[in-house]
């Protein structure tokens, strides 16, 4: 939310920084990392040349680390293929479309299964799905949606190979400041162990499709960091104090070190992670400005709840959540600047046959193509 609207680098600037990058280092292997690598509307271009490049030996070879399912394209797995091939990662996030459209991940099966159906076509063997537990109002219902889809994915895998193999990759929801989710208590340690062993225990005699999990503890003590108040400071020290460092660290990792501080401070986690923060609570951050507006937030959250999904602003009229206008800004589509004779069009049309947008912030007010 906090780093909205959507920015590109240029495509040439990006295939130049590749080349440069590979050149001077003696690297062989690229990741293109960002949220959402494959929306990045001259990705397909960008693997094209750099697993073609002849001045790297043609032996490049590319990773997108997680690709977004509605984004994904057969032309990049076909090109990914021609080199070295890594692991290739979905994220539906969400097993039941219900859900997704809560977490406004608005991904449809059919979406899933094509980009599946695309990669098992071309040489893959494994995927990996990943999915959260714990979202607003998620029931048991869509947890075990997260089944049904990798058997699906599985059944696609077998129409092309003997042995495909689904991981799926479950973590806990952790709600984030400045975000519509800012208000949700948490799911609780307990309640997300069993969500994970609910589907664990329906996956348990599948083949071919493994679990992994996120420890729900680790998950408490990132929600706890996530959306503490000063009093956590000296939890914090105090945690690290008693030798709890590379907390992140699964290994490292020690729930006792912070149960512990918590209970010297006079803290309980049920206060920080699990309520359900109201409308008028002052939250801790309010001092603080992303440029969101905290009314938009509400709505949001309220549309979640209603499970109204809302198009990425790229696409649509502004909805001035606050990320441009609250600064004062407008953005400005680059290659929505009509060519000479040429017309504006909509946003819409711009995103689908459109030069590489790139998204610009303009100091003044102006729109270009959004309605
Ligand atoms: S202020 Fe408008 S254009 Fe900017 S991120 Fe928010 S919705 Fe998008």
């Amino acid at each position: 939310m906090i780093t909205r609207p959507v920015r590109e680098r240029p495509a040439d600037q990006v295939r130049t920084m590749v080349a440069e990058g590979l050149k001077r280092t003696g690297y062989d292997e690229v990741a293109l990392t960002s949220l959402s690598t494959a929306d990045f509307s001259g990705i397909d271009q960008v693997v094209r040349d750099t697993v073609n490049d002849p001045s790297c030996g043609g032996q490049v070879s590319v990773s997108l680390p997680s690709l977004r399912v509605d984004a994904f394209t057969v032309g990049i797995a076909g090109e990914i293929q021609k080199a070295r091939r890594t692991g290739l990662t979905f994220a539906p996030e969400a097993g039941t479309w219900r859900m997704r459209q809560v977490i406004n991940k608005l991904i449809t099966e059919e979406d899933l299964y094509a980009a599946v159906r695309s990669a098992y076509s071309q040489g893959w063997r494994r995927m990996k799905l990943y999915f959260l537990t714990g979202l607003p109002t998620e029931t048991d219902e869509d947890t075990l949606g997260i089944a049904t889809l990798a058997r699906r994915c599985i059944e696609i895998g077998r129409e092309y190979h003997r042995s495909p193999s689904v991981t799926v990759s479950l973590g806990g929801f952790v709600p984030k400041p400045f975000t519509p989710f800012q208000w949700f208590g948490q799911n609780t340690r307990e309640e997300l162990q069993r969500k994970i062993y609910l589907l664990r225990d329906e996956l348990r005699r599948d083949h071919g499709i493994k679990l992994k999990w996120h420890d729900p503890k680790a998950t408490m003590a990132e929600g706890l960091v996530s959306r503490g108040d000063r009093r956590l400071g000296p939890v914090i020290e105090d945690v690290w104090r008693h030798g709890g460092t590379f907390q992140e660290w699964s290994e490292h990792f020690d729930l006792d070190l912070w149960e512990a501080a918590l209970e010297r401070a006079g803290l309980r986690e049920e206060d920080f992670v699990y309520r359900h923060r109201t409308e008028d609570e002052a939250l801790p951050w309010d001092h603080l400005s992303a440029g969101l507006h905290k009314d938009f937030l509400w709505q949001d959250w309220r549309d979640a709840l209603a499970e109204v999904g809302l198009e990425d602003c790229r696409w649509t009229p502004c909805y001035d959540c606050g990320a441009c206008t609250g600064y004062g800004i407008e953005h400005v589509v680059a290659s929505a600047v009509p060519p000479a004779g040429g017309s504006q069009g909509t946003g819409q049309d711009l995103a689908v046959g459109g030069e590489v947008p790139v998204v610009l912030l303009a100091s003044k007010p102006v729109r270009v193509g959004a309605g």
